[in-house]
């Protein structure tokens, strides 16, 4: 089968190979999926570049890729998902995780000690065919989830994570970072009836695509700001005049400390902040400490992956009941001959997300 191999620890496309590969056996507990089509996430980008923020998770050579759908192809033995049977459209929480630790024990596994994650600690899905436990396998509805949605549910659901802090609906919104999870955060916003959405970016392309999508839905109270504008002052004053006194829900994409520090200053006494981005070297000043965070009495939530598996059942029902997420796909490759190209595109920013069909966009 065809496979995208971080094949050797050297950034860009001479330490990437796309070849043929064996194509997994599933074994006890485990299913083979047939990938129908795949997404590029930041964590890829990561690997291709082969940063140091991941070179120590990672043993080469190693096929990449963690979000994806596809069709149940083969059920290894000693499987006892009788729910399971070939053909069945489905997608997979790469997060393996052990069942065992503390966390595991206590309906925390978004949070386990040992977890593996697939597409990085071992095989992923930038493959025609991936082998996954049986017990992490979601099964999807064909009628309410197109491939390319199916594709990238394992981002969707940061999202949904992100935004699964409070109740949504009247609530004034603060996304900072619109990158493709502050993308879907703006849209799960709009879709659980957020009041007001505010977006904060340092590009002015992303802000235009926020305004673009919200133009596109007739989505009246979206805000979009440059927190690198000239005078940032006016920016919080603004925000702070729309929300009659500060955001009830930040949503932090960015991990840039300006961005962290603005939303907890932002955010209304008594309200909630998610946590995603990753400052780049990990730490961060905060600043005024004390009125920001203790004396507001803020929540401060920490995101990581999904809740396993109260993410995926909520992710799924908001796209049942229509949450419409399709548009952040803005670069579709027909082969995963074309993987440099569809990073290259999505390293240059000109899509929020790629994504590969392994074995055409129109076979399944
Ligand atoms: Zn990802
Ligand atoms: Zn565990």
């Amino acid at each position: 089968m065809r496979a995208v191999v971080k094949s050797a620890p050297r950034d860009g496309s001479t330490g990437t190979t796309v070849k043929d590969c064996d194509r997994p056996v599933p074994g006890p507990g485990e299913v083979l999926i047939k990938v129908a089509a795949a997404a590029l996430c930041g964590t890829d980008k990561h690997i291709w570049h082969w940063d140091p923020s991941i070179r120590r998770s990672m043993q080469l050579p190693r096929i990449y890729g963690h979000e994806f759908c596809g069709h149940l192809e083969e059920i290894g033995p000693h499987t006892d998902r009788t729910d399971l049977a070939p053909g069945d459209y489905v997608s997979a929480e790469m997060h393996v995780v052990c069942g065992h630790c503390r966390q595991c024990r206590n309906g925390q596994g978004h949070v386990c000690s040992n977890t593996r994650v697939l597409g990085l600690h071992g095989d992923g899905a930038f493959a025609e065919y991936v082998k996954v436990p049986a017990t992490n396998v979601i099964k999807l509805d064909r009628e309410s989830l197109p491939l390319k949605v199916g594709a990238f549910l394992d981002a969707l659901g940061n999202a949904v994570h992100a935004t699964q802090v409070s109740d949504l609906a009247g609530k004034s919104v603060l996304i900072t970072g619109f990158g493709p999870i502050g993308a879907m955060c703006a849209a799960i916003a709009e879709h659980c009836g957020a009041g007001t959405v505010i977006v904060t970016d340092v590009s002015d392309h992303s802000l235009e695509t926020a305004r673009r999508w919200a133009a596109a839905k007739s989505f009246r109270n979206l805000h979009a700001f440059n927190a690198a504008a000239s005078d940032p002052k006016s920016v919080r004053e603004a925000i702070l005049d729309l929300t009659d006194g500060g955001i009830d829900v930040a949503l932090e994409m960015s991990g840039a400390p300006a961005a962290i520090n603005f939303a907890l200053d932002v955010v209304a006494m008594g309200g909630f902040v998610s946590l995603l981005g990753l400052p780049a070297g990990h730490s961060l000043q905060i600043d005024d400490y004390t009125t920001n965070v203790i004396l507001k009495g803020i929540t401060l939530q920490g995101i990581t992956g999904r809740r396993m598996y109260a993410t995926w059942e909520r992710m799924l029902s908001l796209l049942k009941a229509g949450l419409d997420v399709a548009w952040v796909v803005q670069g579709e490759y027909d082969s995963l001959d074309d993987f440099e190209q569809g990073i290259d595109k999505f390293d240059r920013h000109e899509a929020l997300k790629v994504i590969f069909y392994p074995h055409g966009r129109n076979v399944s």
